[in-house]
């Protein structure tokens, strides 16, 4: 049998698609389309790899690895990291619950976020949560609260290095070239040098705080070990500049947040690469051609719209082990330099991306498929999916590698917009290289295990897809599809637009049914 491993927990079997030991064709019969496939395998080694190598590059204290529940907060994530010995960094209270429930030791929380709820830092400092500051208005609040539950607050200040060797266009930014320096100042985290000594000093004498550390996150500007260089080199001089200031302060905890890119990197790539230029290109020459009437323009613009082509990253990102050397390398060479001495000080890193985005799958089928053949060429594949269910990756201008999991093997014979159910435009691969598709065709977008699940929406009232959890041979659903009845859960109809008795058509006098859903609110409502 021919087998060609794509990544940790992916292979092609006789050009078909498999996750660990389960064939994707399998997974959505079992399971229905579309559907959204997690390895368990691919996140336990994704841990294991960032453990090891960032305690192999900071032999000096402890390392935590506390990933982002944010990028994937489902139940049964989450309780394989809290089992892989992971911290976690929650922003919300509902992540706090999920990060407790899934056993993750408190002391490893880092609750984030800025504005953070008075019952939200009521609970972290009653169940010994860290809380990050990220404002000044907190402290009071954590100040009073600590003070009445008759508890420790244990606090880290949050810090905003500003990345000034650092002036690479930010990644962030698609629609411009904005410099990483400034674009990171524009982001809300963190505190300036003022306004952490606005607050430093009177944490430092209270009965009911203690100051154990500090934290930064700037996120993924850049990809590049450089960035993660640029950004520790400024982060320890801050660390140094406040320590000094507040007359030789040691943390006990480093936390460098996350923004680490996942190999194949979807990030951005949908701006990144040639597919705008050439659209730029195709503009100014469809003005030009206006003069010479609709048929010359559109025989010039046939032949040029076939030249346009989207692709995926081409480009791997740098590897765990990369950005754990870069990162504990700058740090032990420049803490000291600023004075403050690395050993016994416990780091701990918040990976998002880079710890879920290789752990998933999506797996969409064939719907239709529309070809225009005049007055140009373009082929649009209909799939059962839509971008409504990849908000954060479309947020983020993602483009994802992609392969037909019923014909991987297949080669790429022509082009076509790849576009979802929704009502938009919907494209979620644009104008990109396809085998000869067939309707009932499996599309798997690969590296959706970060950010899409987690923020999917209901856009035209449309039920959610279901998750499973591989593990070897076997696959358990982690998260059940949603219904339509769960869509309409939250409506509430007020009494006086409750339906009237039930109206006669003209033409049949047959009785028109209310929308059953409709009617069952109105019963509730009264
Ligand atoms: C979002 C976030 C992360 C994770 O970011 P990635 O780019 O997904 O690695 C880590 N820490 C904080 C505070 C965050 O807000």
């Amino acid at each position: 049998m021919s087998v060609k491993r794509l990544d940790d927990c992916l292979s092609v079997r006789e050009g078909t698609l498999y996750v660990e030991e389960c064939a994707a064709l399998d997974l959505l019969r079992e399971f229905g389309s579309p559907l959204f496939v997690f390895s368990e395998d691919q996140l336990r080694r994704n841990v294991r790899r960032f453990q090891t190598a960032f305690q192999a590059g900071w032999p000096d204290g402890p390392v935590v690895v506390m990933p982002a529940a944010k990028a994937n907060w489902i139940a049964a994530i989450q309780r394989i990291l809290a089992d892989a010995g992971c911290g976690c960094d929650v922003y919300s209270s509902g992540e706090l619950t999920m990060a407790l429930e899934a056993g993750c030791p408190p002391q490893w929380i880092s609750v984030n976020g800025v504005p953070k709820d008075e019952d939200h830092i009521r609970r972290s400092i009653q169940v010994g949560a860290r809380l990050t500051i990220d404002s000044l208005e907190e402290v009071d609040v954590i100040e009073r609260a600590a003070a009445e539950l008759g508890r420790t607050a244990y606090v880290r200040l949050r810090l905003k290095p500003v990345l000034a060797n650092f002036v690479d266009h930010s990644d962030f930014v698609a629609e411009g070239l904005a410099p990483t320096d400034i674009a990171a100042i524009a982001y809300k985290g963190g505190l300036t040098f003022e306004q952490v000594m606005a607050v430093a000093p009177r944490l430092l004498h209270s009965p009911h705080v203690e100051l154990v550390g500090f934290h930064q996150h700037h996120g993924r500007h850049h990809r590049s070990t450089r960035y993660w260089e640029a950004q520790m080199a400024a982060y320890a001089a801050e660390i140094g500049r406040v320590c000094q200031a507040l007359g030789g302060y040691r943390p006990q905890e480093i936390d460098i947040g996350g923004g680490f890119a996942v190999p194949r990197d979807p990030f951005n790539a949908a701006t990144n690469y040639g597919e705008p230029l050439q659209l730029a290109a195709l503009h100014s020459v469809s003005k030009v051609m206006r003069l010479f009437g609709s048929r010359p323009r559109y025989a010039v613009m046939a032949r040029l719209v076939d030249t346009v082509a989207g692709h995926p990253n081409r480009h791997p990102a740098p590897t765990i082990e990369d950005y754990a050397a870069a990162v504990t390398a700058t740090l032990r060479r420049e803490l000291p330099k600023h004075g403050v001495d690395p050993r016994g000080v416990t780091l701990q890193l918040e990976p998002g991306r880079s710890m879920h985005g290789n752990t998933g799958i999506h797996l969409t089928t064939v719907k239709a498929i529309k070809r225009t053949t005049t007055p140009i060429r373009w082929t649009v594949i209909v799939v059962d999916t839509t971008e409504f269910w990849f908000t954060g990756g479309r947020y983020e201008h993602h483009l994802h590698h992609y392969l037909f999991a019923n014909k991987c093997d297949a080669p790429m014979t022509g082009k076509a917009d790849i576009v979802g159910r929704s009502c938009y435009g919907d494209r979620l691969l644009p104008a990109v290289p396809v085998p000869d598709v067939a309707v009932g065709d499996v599309l798997a977008l690969l590296d959706t295990g970060s950010y899409q699940e987690v923020s999917m929406s209901n856009f035209n009232a449309m039920p959610r897809p279901a998750s499973v959890l591989v593990t070897g041979d076997r696959a358990h659903l982690i998260r059940r599809r949603e219904t339509e009845e769960d869509v309409f859960r939250r409506d509430v109809i007020p009494a006086h637009l409750a339906r009237r008795p039930i109206p006669r058509t003209p033409t049949d006098g047959q009785a028109v049914e209310p929308v059953a859903v409709a009617r069952r609110q109105a019963e509730v409502a009264a």
